[in-house]
């Protein structure tokens, strides 16, 4: 969109979460450009209510609570209140909508993104277990509906921006950055008495508790070279990861003669959410900007598989595709859900994933039914573990 252009109606899937909150930020800042069409949440109505009095949207979505346990009053009255996933999942289909960011965490975000995509709209996704699930089924979707598919994950984000230098064939590989989480450097024994406090404690980033779960056992970074194995057509093989404790890198681009390209900003997902929904454009930044009056060290150390085993899941699922990437998600999901009801290990999880992993039944091709009856049953083996 180019200066002069209509304002986009954009519908924000997830709103009550850190993506979600972080988005209505970018939107407030930018209501020249952008108006929020319709917000949607699981369980959490009062937040709801009172973001869309900051916004008022034209409509407000409830997936995960009925109409009698809300109370409609707690609403602005020109929003209208609806509930349940196909409500949602028709209103990214609005012909006024434009714009769709999907903001849910985990498998449940893949209908109203799926719809999203089959409508033909502009996608700022961060919800990476959709194409971790179906990573070529989604993105043949967008091609055949011209849907723009638009990384809001910080480090895919980055690589987008750094692919704008060279072409795809001139790229020698990609390499996503990690914070390594709050346990990266502790020994073997020391993970195996990891609490969920400790785990929630993220040293840079402040995100939901799934994926900051996910960032502790670097199963995230296993999630987000699936990510990029299906977004930007690359081979695991040409998929490198480096531990950036500092979180500024967000990732680089190494091209065939050697140069390598990186995007940097102090860590804060309004930044690469902003870009997602600006794109081609760029508009004026709100979140914090480089300092270099001041001393600054940025390290770069190589992951340790040994002691983060869900990035050798990251990478051979990347690398086998077909039904592994459903497995190892939702076998993840309720690992990570166990962990934090204190029923399994922190380093159960990706030992149970390893197992569900190992025991399904491997197709190279499967349908969107195929993988969502894997996912299934991935989670009830994953409960039984
Ligand atoms: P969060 O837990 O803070 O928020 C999740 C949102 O999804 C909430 O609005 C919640 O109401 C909604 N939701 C939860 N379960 C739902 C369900 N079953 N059906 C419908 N809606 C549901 O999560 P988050 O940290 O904002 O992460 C959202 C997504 O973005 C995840 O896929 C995550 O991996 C990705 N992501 C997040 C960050 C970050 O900084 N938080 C960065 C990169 C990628
Ligand atoms: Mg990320």
């Amino acid at each position: 969109m180019s200066e002069g252009a209509s304002v986009q109606q954009v519908v924000i899937l997830g709103a009550t979460g850190s993506i979600g909150t972080s988005c209505l930020r970018v939107l407030a800042a930018h209501a020249d450009r952008f108006q929020a069409f319709a917000l949607t949440a699981h369980a959490r109505w009062r937040e709801l209510a009172l973001q869309c009095h900051e916004v008022c949207p034209r409509y407000a979505v409830l997936t995960g609570v009925q109409a009698e346990d809300v109370d409609r009053s707690a609403f602005p009255t020109t929003t209208e209140v609806q509930f349940g996933r196909p409500a949602a999942e028709e209103l990214v289909r609005h012909p006024e909508v434009s714009t769709v960011v999907s903001g849910i965490v985990g498998a449940a975000g893949l209908h109203a993104t799926w719809a999203a995509l089959e409508a033909g709209k502009r996608v700022a996704f961060a919800n990476k277990e959709t194409l971790v699930i179906a990573g070529p089924l989604v993105m043949s979707l967008a091609q055949r509906s011209g849907a723009i598919l638009l990384p809001v994950d910080s480090e895919h984000n980055a690589i987008f921006q750094a692919l704008q230098s060279g072409r795809h064939s001139e790229v020698s590989r990609i390499i996503l950055t990690a914070s390594g989480g709050p346990f990266r450097d502790w020994s073997r024994e020391r993970l195996e008495a990891v609490t969920v406090e400790q785990a929630l404690a993220h040293p840079t980033w402040d995100m939901g508790p799934k994926i900051t779960i996910d960032s502790a056992t670097m199963m995230n970074k296993a999630l987000e070279i699936i990510e990029a194995r299906w977004l930007f057509d690359f081979p695991a093989s040409q998929i490198d990861v480096v531990v950036h404790p500092e979180s500024i890198v967000h990732s680089l681009v190494e091209y065939r003669d050697g140069s390598v390209l990186a995007q940097m900003s102090p860590p804060d997902m309004r930044l690469p959410i902003q870009f997602a929904l600006s794109w081609p454009d760029r508009l004026e930044g709100t979140s914090p900007r480089m300092d270099f009056t001041q001393p600054l060290n940025l390290r770069f150390l190589p992951p340790d598989p040994d002691r983060f085993p869900a990035l050798t899941l990251g990478y051979e699922v990347a690398d086998r595709g077909g039904t592994s990437g459903a497995v190892l998600n939702a076998a993840n999901e309720v690992a990570v859900e166990r962990f934090l009801q204190k029923g399994l290990r922190f380093t159960d999880i990706p030992r149970l994933c390893r197992s569900i992993l190992d025991a399904h039944t491997f197709d190279s091709a499967p349908s969107l039914d195929e993988l969502l009856r894997l996912d299934h049953w991935a989670r009830q083996e994953a409960i039984r573990w």
